[in-house]
């Protein structure tokens, strides 16, 4: 193999219109005439996936999972057809290839399916032939056959996935954004742009909502030693690389904030104090697939009384945990409220682990906004609090100043250096 090969990977926005697939598709033919094998993933484009769910939501209040996969699977093949008619005009040969073509193999679970493997036969024949090869990101074919989805933000999966069968030297994800921010820049305008940022910091960031990677994309490219390269598809230049904790050189002690206003929170009531009772509720949690974030449990203030549970899931999974949990409240007579309102906020740094008073800075700061945390969890270098969806965006801009992210602050901490 004497070329070195590339994985490109357009998000949504970036190949949003008949323009932006054309810009993309000139900058995949760009890196083709440098002399690489390229592979380019695309996703859906625009809003399309939000479309197709709502278009599933009219016609059904629970859309079967298979025919959902189906139906959002469509969004990523039209950008990858489109994108190989307008390389073919720059005088190129391309070929688009759905998942299952391009050998995308998954488990069953359908709508949030994990890939178990990527066999890449027919992409690396097309390579060898001199193509241009487009895979449609975000989707699988099971072991059973059934076309399956990677759930939100999977193309980014997708294209650690084809880099790692393919050995590519590097994963460029190209979106609207200039790479990986301090904070989400939407949010805090003057967010730094972290020219590095490593593996574990990423891991914590996309779990506490920083979509700009989905967190399943970043775990497998460290387990398959995959390097991303996250930049902007508007701009040439470099973006964010991800790199292993060895590659570092330092370890701010904050590196960023995180939100996320896509969780929703039940809580149970009148659950039996008794050994067995948690393992029941998220047993049955578990056996549909729910991911169960935060969990708090309140002692029962004497011997014999109930306790009340309460945990944060994803809002999308909210019906699937309320049917999965109905049986096991009848069998011990607990009650169920939810709460669709709340956000999470969480600072991330590897740095924290060795400071003590990150915790009692997050709560003073919040304090100040008079902002109310209702749930706290932990990691060794991640503090997140639930609070009022509302009062996120609040939250996340006064814990970047109090922190001193902005790309000014940081200037003024190190005169001389560069951001970082
Ligand atoms: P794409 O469609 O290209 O996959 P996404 O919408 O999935 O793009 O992810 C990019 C978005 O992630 C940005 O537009 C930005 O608003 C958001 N985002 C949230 N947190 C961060 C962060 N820390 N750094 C960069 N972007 C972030
Ligand atoms: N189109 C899918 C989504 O909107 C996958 C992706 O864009 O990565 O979630
Ligand atoms: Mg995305």
């Amino acid at each position: 193999m004497d070329q070195p090969t590339v994985v490109m990977k357009f998000g949504g926005t970036s190949v949003a219109d008949a323009e932006r697939i054309k810009r993309a598709a000139r900058r995949i033919v760009a890196q083709r005439e440098r002399g690489k094998r390229v592979v380019a993933v695309l996703s859906a484009r625009g809003h399309t996936t939000d479309e197709l769910i709502q278009a599933a939501e009219e016609v059904s209040p629970n859309p079967d999972p298979r025919e959902m996969d189906m139906l959002l699977s469509t969004g990523e093949r039209i950008s990858c057809a489109l994108c190989a008619m307008a390389i073919n005009d720059l005088g190129h040969r391309a070929i688009s290839l759905t998942g299952s073509q391009a050998g995308i193999v998954t488990d069953t679970s359908h709508t949030k399916a994990r890939i178990l493997d990527v066999r890449a036969d027919r992409i690396r024949e097309a390579l060898d032939d001199d193509m241009i090869v487009l895979v449609a990101g975000f989707q699988g074919v099971s072991t059973s056959r059934d076309v399956t989805t990677l759930g939100r933000g999977g193309s980014d999966t997708t294209a650690v996935a084809v880099a790692a069968a393919l050995g590519a030297e590097v994963c460029e994800i190209y979106t609207d954004v200039s790479g990986v921010f301090s904070a989400d820049p939407r949010i805090v305008p003057d967010a730094r742009k972290l020219p590095l940022v490593s593996f574990e910091e990423m891991l914590e960031m996309a779990a506490s909502g920083a979509k700009v990677l989905q967190l399943r994309s970043v775990e497998y490219a460290r387990t398959h030693g995959v390097r991303i390269h996250c930049r902007s598809s508007f701009e040439e230049a470099p973006g964010t690389f991800v790199i292993g904790e060895e590659e570092t050189m330092e370890h701010p002690l904050i590196t960023a904030v995180t939100h996320s206003t896509e969780e929703a929170r039940i809580t149970l009531t009148n659950v039996p104090d008794r050994p067995g009772a948690a393992a029941s509720i998220f047993n049955a949690l578990a056996e549909a697939g729910c991911n169960v974030d935060t969990i708090i449990q309140n002692e029962p203030k004497s011997d014999g009384a109930s306790a009340e549970l309460s945990f944060t899931i994803p809002s999308e999974d909210l019906r699937s945990a309320e049917s999965a949990l109905a049986p096991v409240l009848e069998a011990h007579g607990m009650r169920i409220g939810t709460d669709q309102q709340i956000g999470k906020v969480s600072i991330v740094g590897a740095g924290m682990r060795s400071h003590p008073g990150v915790a009692a800075k997050v709560f003073q700061t919040l304090a100040e906004q008079e902002i109310n945390i209702e749930m706290i969890s932990t990691s060794p270098i991640k503090i997140s609090c639930i609070i009022r969806a509302q009062r996120v965006p609040d939250a996340v801009r006064a814990l970047h100043a109090a922190f001193g992210l902005a790309a000014s602050d940081v200037r003024e901490e190190f005169p001389g250096q560069d951001a970082r």
